[in-house]
């Protein structure tokens, strides 16, 4: 039998979590592929990814800090790859290379999956760096009411609002926030790595507000200490994204939606156990 090859790509890329992932997908739906992981050095991305489709590979993954560089060698792109600036996910068929970008797909999977309602909500998201302008589109294809950027640079917030042009999106600075409802808040601030906050008022949240923070750990992130101590009815964290977007990568090379669910678990019981 002929066995699919696929890899992720990314420097360092030690830590990667998309070769389990992807062969726990494969093996519950009875799918046989070799999936690897790759270190690139800067610079070497194009030729990595020539000399795989010379050998064969069928598609891969894309990490920091190669996004950019997946999204200039494409020859074909997705709408979401296109307007997020950056593809995760390469397809080779045919002599052509397609990209594609399934980090916010990946979001919205989880949200549902955890009952987040996102038909006609009023959602704040904290942060206005890559991943926003990545979860942008497939979050308006979700039909919420409002979708409000709240970033320290507010003029980055201002300018991912020129750039999608939909009347639903607006931008703003944390310290307009006060006398704000929401009925989600997406933290995709980076905050959470170096153990800070946003400063968001506490007024924000609401007994009945869903809390998403996009970084995720063993331990709650300060987001999720935070939000559980003004009592937040539902916290997330972003592990879940990551194992969604995964699966929405391998939905486009198998033609089937994995769950998530079991997967997710599993994740999380590796992490505790450190
Ligand atoms: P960027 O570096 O592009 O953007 C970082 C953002 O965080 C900017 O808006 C920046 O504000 C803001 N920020 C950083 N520190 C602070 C702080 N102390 N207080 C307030 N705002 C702050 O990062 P990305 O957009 O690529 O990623 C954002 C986060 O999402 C990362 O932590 C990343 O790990 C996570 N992520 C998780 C994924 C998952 O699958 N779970 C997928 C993708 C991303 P300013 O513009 O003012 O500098």
């Amino acid at each position: 039998q002929n066995i699919e090859q696929y890899l992720v790509y990314g420097n360092p890329i030690k830590q990667s979590r998309s070769p389990d992932i992807h062969k726990i997908f494969a093996d519950e739906n009875n799918i046989a592929i070799d999936y690897q992981k790759q270190l690139v050095a800067l610079g070497d991305f194009k030729t990595a990814v020539k000399i795989f489709i010379a050998q064969g590979g069928k598609g891969a993954n894309v990490t920091a800090p190669f996004k950019e560089d997946a999204l200039k060698l494409a020859d074909t792109l997705t709408e979401r790859a296109s307007l997020a600036g950056a593809v995760n996910t390469l397809t080779f068929k045919e002599g052509k290379i397609y990209g594609d970008n399934t980090d916010g797909e990946g979001l919205v999977q989880d949200l549902l999956h955890n009952n987040v309602t996102l038909k006609q909500s009023r959602i704040l998201i904290l942060g206005a760096g890559g991943a926003v302008r990545g979860v942008l589109l497939p979050l308006l294809a979700q039909d919420p009411k409002s979708i409000t950027i709240a970033n320290r640079t507010v003029s980055k917030a201002e300018a991912l609002c020129e750039n999608f042009n939909d009347e639903r999106l607006t931008a703003c600075g944390f310290d307009e926030l006060a006398d704000q409802t929401f009925d989600v808040i997406i933290n995709a601030t980076s905050a959470s790595l170096s153990g800070d906050l946003p400063p968001i008022p506490t007024s924000v949240i609401t007994n009945d507000i869903a809390c998403y923070d996009m970084v995720y750990g063993k331990d709650d992130t300060p987001f999720i200490k935070w939000a559980k101590a003004q009592g937040a009815r539902k916290t997330i964290d972003g592990l879940g994204m990551l194992v969604g977007q995964a699966a929405v990568s391998f939905s486009v090379w198998h033609k089937i939606m994995p769950d998530i669910h079991s997967v997710i678990e599993q994740l999380r019981k590796a992490i505790q156990q450190g």
